[in-house]
C-alpha cells in the first residue's frame, strides 16, 4: 500500500503541502481532488522521488519513495502519468509506449509482452501504432499517455488531471480505461479538478485545499458531502 506520513513541502518559505496523511490500498482507485494549486502536482513530484519533502514520509509496501532517484522508484512499481501528457508527438505511438519501459530496457521480451497487454487494453491504438503521437486527437493521446505509464508495469499509477482539455465523452472514455486498468490489477491515486467524473469511478477520495487535507471519504461520503457538492461538484 502507499502509506503518506505527515508528509510537508515547501519551496523556499512557501509551503506547499503541509502534514499530508493520505493511503493508497492495493487495488484501490482514490481521487485527490483539488482546485488549482492546491498542491497535488507537488504531490505526484514527491511521490515520484522528483521533489523532496521538508518533513515526513511516503512508503510504498514499506519502502521509502522519498529522498531516492526518481528511476528507483519507478522501478519499485510506482509510475506516474504526467498532467500534459508530456509524449513526444513527432514519435510514433509505439515509440512513446516504449520510451515508458526505460527501467526494463534489459528484457525486451518483457518490454514486448507489456507492449501486448498495453494494446488490449487501448485496442484503438492498434492501428494508430506507427502514427505520429502528436497527430492522434487529445483523448487518444491521454490513453497512449497512461499506456507509456503501463510499460514500467508499475502495481501504483500517479495519474495527474487526465481529463485536462477534453470533452465530456471522452472524459467518459479516458475513465473507463482507467477503470480497465485498475480491474488488470494496478492500483491508481488520480488527481482531478473533475470531481464528477473522477468520483464516478473512485473507491475513496481526499479533499486538498491549500496545500492541506481537509477532507476524506468513500466515494458515497464525498458525492454527498455539502461542501463537494457547491465546491466540486457545482450542485
Ligand atoms: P495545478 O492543477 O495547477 O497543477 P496543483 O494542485 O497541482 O495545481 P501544484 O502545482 O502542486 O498545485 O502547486 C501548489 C502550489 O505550489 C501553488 O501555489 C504553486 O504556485 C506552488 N508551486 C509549485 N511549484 C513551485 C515551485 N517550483 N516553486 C515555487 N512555488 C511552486
Amino acid at each position: 500500500m502507499l502509506d503518506i506520513q505527515d508528509l510537508s513541502v515547501r519551496y523556499g518559505h512557501f509551503t506547499a503541502l503541509q502534514q499530508v496523511n493520505l493511503t493508497v490500498q492495493a487495488g484501490e482507485i482514490v481521487v485527490l481532488l483539488g482546485a488549482n494549486g492546491a498542491g497535488k502536482s507537488t504531490l505526484f513530484r514527491t511521490l515520484s522521488g522528483l521533489q523532496r519533502p521538508s518533513s515526513g514520509r511516503a512508503t510504498w509496501n514499506g519502502t521509502p519513495l522519498t529522498g531516492g532517484r526518481p528511476e528507483f522508484n519507478v522501478a519499485r512499481g510506482v509510475a506516474q502519468c504526467p498532467e500534459g501528457r508530456l509524449l513526444f508527438p513527432e514519435l510514433s505511438v509505439e515509440k512513446n509506449l516504449r520510451l515508458g519501459a526505460y527501467v526494463h530496457r534489459h528484457d525486451a521480451a518483457g518490454t514486448a509482452r507489456e507492449l501486448e497487454r498495453v494494446y488490449e487494453l487501448f485496442p484503438a491504438m492498434v492501428e494508430k501504432r506507427h502514427a505520429p503521437a502528436g497527430s492522434l486527437s487529445g483523448g487518444q493521446q491521454q490513453m497512449v499517455a497512461i499506456g507509456r505509464s503501463l510499460m514500467a508495469r508499475p502495481q501504483l499509477l500517479l495519474l495527474d488531471e487526465p481529463s485536462l482539455g477534453l470533452a465530456p465523452l471522452v472524459v467518459e472514455q479516458v475513465f473507463e480505461a482507467v477503470q480497465r486498468v485498475n480491474a488488470a490489477g494496478v492500483s491508481v491515486l488520480l488527481a482531478e479538478q473533475n470531481a464528477f467524473a473522477a468520483l464516478g469511478i473512485a473507491h475513496r477520495g481526499y479533499v486538498l485545499e491549500g496545500g492541506r487535507v481537509t477532507l476524506q471519504g468513500s466515494q458515497r461520503d464525498l458525492m454527498t458531502d455539502d461542501r463537494v457538492r457547491s465546491a466540486y461538484l457545482g450542485v
